[in-house]
């Protein structure tokens, strides 16, 4: 079994396994596949780019393949942790690599036990990483990281995500809420509520005019009459003079003492023991109060006995999950069968009948975007779809969460009807609740009367006419 070499600087000995070289523009699906990746350099960012380039390549094949790092120079830990394998140049002896090899089989091993039979391409986000998880057979642990957007990242996943994509922290919520994942407790980073950014100032500000521009002074208690001020109220002349009595302050601890500090305004004069506090965000300058800021907690995840059959076999569709607690979704098969009836119906008695496909293109980045409040969503548009038919109609929904519907004794312009309502009224709902557009396509098809058709050919037609429509909003 051969390994691709990949490096950013000629490798001067000979490594002691099958190898051949290939430049890093040349990680692609399609070409032969390595038993590993190797990759050697001595730079954070070689590492991390070549990482990122086999992470997403669409071929389970190719991209849940072993990394192994040899680097010239200590890496970050954040980077090391990217690797399946780090290897120092002093350690290039054949014997320790021997060794280590073992865990690269077992990684390969893994890879085969996932589900031969599915699309080469895989576009399920989540899929990617849980399968990853399962190939890994280890914990994911969170590193912190001064020169990460969130301060605390989790590496070795880190790489199926761009940079700065928050979609990092609600793929592994999602994951956690279906059941492929465990979480435990780790810590809660605060993060910023406009871009996720945890580099931020908490500053103390006026709670009378919001201003950070405070004065800190103690507070001075005159014990012979009593009275206490702000230190500054008692100089006089480099002397401290009580305001209310006059006298002379002999000395601290004697007549007088400094039971507090006090915050004085620079802007508007107002003092104050509490100032209110603020954070300033450093990437794109939100203020905020510290309550409204985005407490992500983050934890220390392991795959469970759910996640492992999901990883093998696919997910169930959160859609199909969703929809099947309101609706009565048949299997594909079932469908087609009662496709089968209708078009012998409409021939036979000249009944108008008509179907429907209807799918939101973008569900992965809504599920990304939402992460596990993402089936209250679902659960939503499956009222929709209940108040849009009615009990006489038949659904069934395809694998990338394409939605079918028969409605029999309906004609073409009912039909229409009750596929505007849905179009209109999901992505009303999305935009709303998620605050992105969806990407919703759908298509309708009368049952024909005269010619015979199958009802295969019927649901083709169906999804090769999916197009967006366009509709005015009222
Ligand atoms: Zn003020
Ligand atoms: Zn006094
Ligand atoms: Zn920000």
């Amino acid at each position: 079994m051969e390994y691709f070499l990949i490096e950013e600087k000629k490798l001067s000995v000979k490594l002691p396994l099958p190898y051949k070289r290939i430049d890093k523009k040349e990680i692609k699906d399609g070409s032969r596949v390595p038993e590993a990746f190797v990759v050697f350099g001595n730079t954070d960012d070689f590492f991390e780019e070549v990482c990122r380039n086999i992470r997403h390549l669409g071929s389970s094949k190719v991209y849940l393949k072993p990394v192994i790092f040899f680097a010239e120079r200590k890496l970050s830990p954040r980077v090391s942790a990217m690797a399946d394998e780090v290897f120092s140049s002093s350690e290039l002896d054949e014997d320790t690599i021997k060794f280590e090899l073992k865990k690269i089989s077992r990684i390969n091993d893994a890879i085969r036990k996932i589900n031969p039979i599915e699309d080469e391409k895989e576009d399920d986000l989540f899929l990617r990483v849980l399968r990853f998880i399962f190939t890994r057979d280890r914990r994911v642990e969170p590193v912190r990281d001064r020169t990460s957007f969130f301060g605390i990242t989790y590496p070795a996943i880190e790489s199926f995500f761009s940079k700065e994509d928050y979609a990092l922290f609600s793929t592994l919520e999602f994951l956690e809420e279906n059941g492929s994942i465990e979480g435990e407790f780790f810590e809660k980073v605060h993060l910023c509520n406009k871009c996720h950014c945890s580099f931020l100032n908490f500053m103390e500000v006026c709670p009378n005019c919001g201003s950070a521009s405070l004065f800190e002074e103690s507070l001075v208690h005159h014990f012979p009459c009593a009275y206490i001020g702000p230190e500054s109220d008692f100089m006089k002349d480099g002397q401290l003079v009580c305001p209310k009595c006059s006298k002379k302050l002999k000395g601290l601890g004697v007549d007088y003492d400094k039971p507090a500090v006090i915050h004085k305004c620079n802007h508007c004069g107002f003092f104050t023991q509490e100032p209110d506090v603020k954070t300033v965000c450093f990437n794109c300058e939100r203020e905020s109060s510290p309550e409204d800021l985005i407490a992500q907690t983050i934890k220390i995840y392991t795959l469970t006995s759910t996640g492992k059959n999901f990883a093998i076999y696919g997910f169930e569709s959160p859609l199909l999950k969703a929809l099947s607690e309101q609706l009565n979704i048949l299997p594909y098969n079932s469908f087609l069968t009662l496709v089968q009836l209708e078009l012998e119906r409409s021939k036979r008695y000249g009944v108008e009948s008509s179907a429907i496909a209807f799918q939101i293109k973008n569900l992965n980045d809504i599920y990304a975007k939402l992460g596990k409040k993402t089936d209250n969503l679902l659960k939503e548009i499956g009222s929709l779809i209940n108040m849009a038919t009615r009990k006489s109609d038949i659904l069934s929904i395809l694998n990338k969460g394409t939605i079918l519907f028969l409605l029999p004794h309906t004609p073409l312009k009912g039909a229409e009807v009750v596929k505007n309502r849905l179009v209109i009224e999901v992505d009303k709902l999305i935009k709303e609740n998620v605050g992105i557009n969806p990407i919703t396509e759908s298509s309708i098809s009368e049952i024909p009367k005269k010619e015979a058709k199958e009802p295969e050919e019927l649901v083709d037609e169906l999804l090769k006419n999916l197009k967006q429509i366009e509709y005015k909003e009222e």
